[in-house]
């Protein structure tokens, strides 16, 4: 994982179109992870903390739309982005339902991938900054009563889930 660079997880059953986005996204200074299954996906999320997952729609075994929904579970503060070649207006609602950020078809102009993908780190900072705002205030109202070893035993507790 990288601090500097956006940690993105993309996630399609055609190697062609995995290798390709990777090298597009790679060369405007992503950090790529690529893999080719949604199980690989909810694998690689339990054990790093990406910024923005790329989902394809259409996989065998498990498809994207619970792709999103297992990453979502796993990791609430990470925004997916549902990319696809089989859209339909059902299953772009049902996407949005279960939280993604957007829903692009294929093929999808780079140009507009990337904004759409920054703006969805962007919603993704706010969101991490609301929630240090939040966790502060608890700390906060927590001192009055506590030890400060209860504190930082919560801070910790707390960078934890913020991952
Ligand atoms: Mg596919």
């Amino acid at each position: 994982m990288s601090n500097q660079k956006i940690n993105i997880l993309v996630v399609d059953d055609e190697e062609e179109f995995l290798r390709s986005m990777t090298k597009r996204l790679e060369v405007r200074d992503f950090n790529v992870t690529a893999v080719n299954r949604g199980e690989k996906a909810i694998e690689a999320a339990r054990d790093n903390s990406f910024d923005i997952a790329l989902v394809d729609l259409k996989m065998p075994g498990m498809n994207g739309e619970t792709t999103l929904a297992e990453l979502k579970k796993l990791r609430p503060f990470l925004e997916v982005v549902i990319l696809t070649g089989h859209g339909s207006i059902d299953s772009a609602v049902e996407c949005t339902r279960g939280g993604a950020y957007s829903y692009l078809q294929k093929p999808c102009d780079l140009d507009y991938l990337l904004q759409v993908l920054s703006d969805a780190y962007k919603k993704r900072l706010m969101n991490k900054k609301k929630i240090k705002e939040d966790q502060l205030e608890r700390l906060l109202n927590m001192a009055e009563n506590s030890s400060p070893m209860a504190i930082l035993r919560k801070m910790k507790e707390l960078d934890q889930e913020n991952a």
